[in-house]
């Protein structure tokens, strides 16, 4: 069994307690990583406190040549870093290297952003006086992370905030807590200063009410659910401490009939089946025009039903396992659920053998009004399939729920493609593209799903202040 210490302040310390961590796949402990509790976390973030005075004097030049090395150093042992996290999360490995490849993408993004973090000078309005506008890292930061891309959706809060001077402190959930481990090995093997990015691996409440209760943590940085999220905002409301918010989706993805058959029925495998149909940006909502309503239907059966479901190790594995046995009966119920109030099963709908979380690919029709799956992220290989008769129609659908992360809109009529985009109310919109997310854009969400952006310039802004400098008597 492999073992894992926390790192801290430079440090592998063997911490307090351990927490066991499963392969989904085979529902068997095969790693164990310690866990520290609230006086850690306070430790921790008086270290990087200390730490932040040396590393915000650093030029971002220098900061960045830091996240190169972290980059080299992770690209360096991307099959070992890759098969962590299949094993620790389920995802098929090819999905593991794409994910990893991605946040060397966001480390080398940032390292040369950061050098672009501009101030402005502004034209006086008085005689004798001068305006400037700098901006200057926030401070220590708490980054929380969720499971689902334990390393990629970790880093992209990590990245900015170092590049930016903030040092970090990295709380990953406890359901995958190794890749963030092996994430700081390649941080100390880039020998960024001891201080500057610890990993705060324990118990939820005790560590996220430490980052908000303690002064010196003077932002958090969150990806996880609405719930979660909620509680962080009522914490902050004491406190102020300043909250980036990264919470659920719900996405419409909307075909309309003159869409490219092909790139549409790709995009809606790619948008809902990607990561076990565990991601915050998968289509949960799938609006098809009823002309060509039957022909995806059809066709999405046979691709469905013929993905190949394992362990994400395996050759081949398009879909792996849920995250853990609670996942899985949530989406059972939720599929049950559906299935009372009328809806039809096309295919799946049930658990896949009695080793591992398994859920065989789904495919659902006629689901009701109200049902729990239309109102909330299935988060599960289980797509659901909705007709609609005009542009007017299903936008309103679309917009109708609390959430507001992203929407997919496949067609090749240019003028629908703005109108549509436009009317959506999601921070991402893919127009015949399944995975809009990238290194240089802003990402985030509208509505319940979070707050402020991650990712492009706006990913850095989230942790520096902004300061106006005015001087009086220049003549
Ligand atoms: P979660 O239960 O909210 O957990 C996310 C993180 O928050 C974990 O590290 C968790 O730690 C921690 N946490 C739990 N309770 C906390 C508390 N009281 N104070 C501080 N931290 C706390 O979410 P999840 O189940 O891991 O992730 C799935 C959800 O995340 C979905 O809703 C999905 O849509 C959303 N998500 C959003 C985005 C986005 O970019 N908007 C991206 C990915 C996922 P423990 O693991 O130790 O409990």
């Amino acid at each position: 069994m492999k073992k894992y210490n926390v790192y801290l302040n430079g440090e592998w310390l063997e911490g307090e307690q351990q927490i066991q961590v499963l392969n989904p796949a085979t529902g068997e402990v095969f790693a164990e990583v310690a866990s520290v509790g609230r006086d850690a976390a306070k430790k921790a973030i008086d270290d990087a406190h200390e730490a932040f005075d040396q590393w915000k004097i650093l030029t971002a030049k220098e900061r960045g040549n830091y996240l190169k090395a972290i980059a080299s150093a992770l690209e360096s042992r991307a099959d070992e870093m890759a098969e962590i996290i299949t094993m620790e999360n389920g995802k098929p490995l090819t999905q593991a290297k794409g994910e990893v490849a991605m946040t060397v993408d966001h480390l080398l993004w940032f390292a040369e952003e950061g050098r672009r973090a501009y101030g402005r000078v502004v034209p006086q309005q008085m005689d004798g006086k001068r305006h400037m506008v700098i901006k200057q890292p926030v401070g220590v930061v708490g980054a929380i992370a969720p499971w689902n891309f334990p390393l990629v959706l970790a880093i992209r809060k990590v990245a900015p905030a170092l590049v930016a001077g903030c040092p970090v402190l990295l709380k990953p959930a406890s359901a995958t807590p190794l890749s963030a481990c092996l994430f700081a090995e390649c941080v100390e093997e880039a020998g960024v200063p001891k201080g500057v990015f610890q990993v705060v691996v324990g118990n939820a409440s005790e560590i996220g009410n430490e980052m908000l209760e303690n002064p010196l943590c003077r932002k958090i940085s969150f990806t996880g659910s609405t719930e979660v999220g909620r509680k962080l905002i009522a914490g902050a409301a004491r406190t102020c401490t300043e909250l980036s918010l990264e919470l659920g989706g719900n996405a419409p993805l909307i075909v309309f009939e003159d869409a490219d058959f092909e790139q549409a029925l790709e995009g809606i495998m790619i948008a809902k089946f990607r990561n076990n149909g565990q991601s915050c940006i998968a289509a949960n909502r799938i609006y098809i025009q009823r002309p060509v309503f039957e022909k995806y239907k059809d066709a999405l059966v046979e691709r469905i039903s013929s993905l190949k479901v394992g362990e994400g190790l395996e050759d081949a594995v398009e879909i792996g396992p849920l995250v853990d046995e609670q996942a899985l009966s949530q989406v059972l119920e939720m599929i049950d659920e559906a299935v009372r109030g009328g809806a039809i099963v096309l295919a799946g709908g049930k658990r896949l053998g009695d080793q591992g979380a398994f859920l065989a690919p789904t495919l659902l029709i006629d689901v009701p009004d109200g049902a729990l799956c239309r109102q909330e992220e299935i988060f599960a290989p289980a797509a659901v399939l909705y007709p609609f008769d005009n542009e007017e129609e299903v936008i309103r659908a679309a917009n109708d729920t609390e959430f507001g992360l992203a929407a997919y809109v496949f067609t090749t009529d240019l003028n629908r493609a703005f109108r549509v985009s436009e009317a959506l109310e999601a921070g991402t919109v893919g127009v015949n593209d399944p995975a809009p997310s990238t290194s240089n854009c802003p990402f985030g969400g509208f509505k319940q799903s979070g707050w402020g952006r991650e990712l492009g310039r706006e990913g850095i802004e989230a942790y520096q202040e902004t300061k106006h400098i005015s001087l009086g008597g220049v003549f």
